[in-house]
């Protein structure tokens, strides 16, 4: 078992992310077997979601082969090539090149996902390599407009550089029945006859568990991968892949009337037992103004009660029927409670809560 969480900060008896690197990879095989026609990347922007990048990677890429990766920035896409001891994955990096990132780009060997004209014009006069171009087809929010798709195509094929895949991003594949989901391929179909010979990629988790005809030649899962469902219901297809505890610190009896917490926003209606936890938003646990959420105390459910603070959750563990000690462990998320009904519980989902994991929080791989 290693441990990786900041010696300076993680506390010797606080909240702990147990990560299973055995149900990621069976994640992966599941999208494999899913997408069996297609190739199976794996997108670990933000630290792998929170999960930590150097173990998440090298474990997708050692035991399941995974070897196309997709980061948000070049940095990120720096920090991946040393995890993986500079080993030749490919690595995609979503922002495309800048002036002041192209020298990266070169020194990682690293494909860019081309977002504009400007981006394509750039990444031509260096004439460096081959890129993915990333087509807007109606989430407005990154990659180039069709109307530029064929200048795209002319600027990269004048200098001789390869577009080894068009890409595109679904805005509402959470509800595969929505009809922007095939509005968005037509339109990417469209979109890549400018790009004659790239290889075709619309599908991150969603898509790619939603059905073939959203599959293409690569998909690009990143929630599905970590244990979380991309659909707005949870999806049982999916290995839980990081439980959430924490010791309880303190338990205390309470009389009618009185309250817990800030603003005093829980009133004791009959006597209680509460139990006071190591975790709080500090950790990244969602805080919110009514009471929401609850934790798995020796296999029962404790409901929070009172607001969330920095450091501190409280549970209603008057109705346990086993005996509660200090020390005992409060599950938040993990096998015992699904990661998307506890997000769903505190008006979250599955991504912020993961990617939200705070860095005291000591991470653990199985
Ligand atoms: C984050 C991201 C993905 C992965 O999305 P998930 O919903 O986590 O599977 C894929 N493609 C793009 C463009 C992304 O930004």
């Amino acid at each position: 078992m290693m441990m990786t969480a900041d010696p300076k900060t993680a506390p010797a008896h606080g909240p702990i992310a147990e990560i299973d690197l055995s149900a990621l990879c069976a994640n992966y095989a599941m999208i494999r077997d899913a997408a069996p026609e297609a190739r199976v990347s794996a997108a670990v922007k933000c630290n792998a979601y929170g999960l930590g990048l150097t173990p998440v990677a090298s474990a997708l890429f050692t035991r399941e082969k995974c070897d196309e990766f997709f980061v948000a920035y070049p940095e990120e896409g720096a920090a991946l090539r040393a995890a993986l001891k500079d080993a030749g994955p490919r690595i995609y990096c979503f922002a495309g090149p800048s002036e002041e990132t192209l020298a990266l780009y070169e020194r990682v060997q690293m494909t860019p996902v081309i977002n504009s004209l400007t981006q394509a014009e750039l990444w031509a006069k260096r004439g460096a390599g081959p890129a993915v171009v990333h087509i807007d087809t109606g989430m407005n929010r990154l990659g180039a407009p069709m109307s530029e798709a064929q200048a795209i195509a002319e600027t990269m094929s004048g200098a001789g550089l390869e577009v080894s895949i068009v890409m595109s991003h679904l805005a509402c594949a959470y509800d595969p029945a929505h009809p922007k989901n095939k509005d968005q391929r037509e339109k990417f179909l469209e979109a890549a006859q400018r790009f004659p010979g790239a290889h075709l990629s619309l599908a991150a988790s969603a898509g790619a568990l939603m059905d073939k005809s959203y599959q293409f030649d690569l998909v690009r899962p990143g929630i599905a991968l970590y244990g979380g469902s991309p659909f707005d219901a949870d999806d049982k297809r999916i290995s839980d892949v990081v439980t959430l505890k924490s010791p309880i610190v303190q338990l205390r009896e309470l009389r009618p009337d009185e309250t817990v917490g800030y603003g005093a926003t829980f009133t004791a209606s009959a006597p209680m037992r509460i139990a006071t936890v190591s975790l709080g938003y500090g950790d990244g646990y969602p805080r919110n103004d009514a009471p929401a959420g609850a934790a798995i105390v020796n296999d029962a459910l404790a409901p929070i009660v009172g607001r969330v603070s920095m450091d501190f959750i409280t549970l209603d563990i008057t109705s346990q029927k086993n005996p509660v000690k200090i020390g005992d462990y409060a599950e938040f998320f993990g096998p015992k409670l699904r990661l998307f009904d506890a997000a769903a519980a505190t008006h979250r989902v599955p991504y912020d809560l993961l990617t939200g994991l705070g860095g005291r929080i000591d991470r653990r791989y199985l």
